[in-house]
């Protein structure tokens, strides 16, 4: 399976990819998660990625595009790959095919997750994050163990923390970019035959269950039902 989640910030796209992942053994590809490791690293990346990042606006799309292309050309894919927070842009987009297509390969499906505006800033302003493992976590949906010292604490022990990018001011910025330049890639895919939407107001567990009917029950590759979860 090779696919793609699409959606605004905070809709819980990391959170499907990271659990579709770990029950069907596809590889999660974060670009956020990418360049947040490679900030870290203080890496040449990281440091070009940072003020974008800080800022809520997007990376250029010759960095990301090279970022993906040399993730995607190590053989350690597993099952397939989910794609998550890429591509973000048109070019973006085309680029991917262009990479897949010198392998062989196309997408299976694109997942396009949808939330009322609301209801992600809701979830953003609840987020909780880990800098050593990169998990997510909610303060109440989703909410992280708790610490030896009575604190909210990551399963791997490390120190949550709000993205700096997770701050209102930032996810305003970023929401509209999300509008600009994102959302054109659902037109881009659906008119590919690619698109299946997922309502992601539910739990994780119901979003979780609707993305696996709608995956693997054989629809993603039947380009008639795709958009299934458009009716
Ligand atoms: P995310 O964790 O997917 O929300 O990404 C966090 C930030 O990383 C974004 O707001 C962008 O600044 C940057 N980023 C991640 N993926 C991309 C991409 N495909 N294109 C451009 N910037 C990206």
């Amino acid at each position: 399976m090779r696919c793609v989640f699409l959606g605004p910030p905070g809709v819980g796209k990391g959170t499907q990819a990271e659990l579709m992942a770990g029950r069907y053994g596809i590889t999660k590809i974060s670009t956020g998660d990418m360049f947040r490791d490679a900030i870290t690293t203080k890496s040449e990346i990281g440091l070009r990625a940072k003020a974008f990042m800080d800022a809520g606006h997007l990376v250029p799309d010759s960095v990301v595009i090279g970022l993906v292309e040399e993730r995607l050309s190590r053989g350690d894919l597993g099952q397939g790959f989910v794609l998550d927070g890429f591509p973000r842009t048109v070019p973006q987009a085309e680029a991917l095919e262009e990479i897949l297509a010198r392998k062989g390969q196309s997408l299976d499906a694109v997942v396009l997750f949808q939330a009322p505006e609301e209801e992600i800033i809701r979830r953003i302003s609840g987020r909780l994050y880990c800098p050593i493992c990169q998990k997510l976590y909610h303060k109440t949906s989703s909410p992280p163990p708790t610490g030896p010292d009575g604190e909210p604490q990551c399963a791997c022990g490390g120190k949550l923390v709000q993205r700096k990018d997770d701050r209102p001011e930032t996810v305003r910025e970023r929401l509209k970019v999300y509008w600009k330049e994102t959302a054109p890639l659902a037109d881009y895919y659906r008119a590919k035959g690619l698109l299946i939407t997922v309502d992601a107001t539910g739990s994780v567990e119901k979003v979780a269950q609707q993305l696996r009917d709608q995956l693997f029950l054989g629809r993603a590759h039947d380009h008639s039902q795709v958009e299934r979860g458009d009716r």
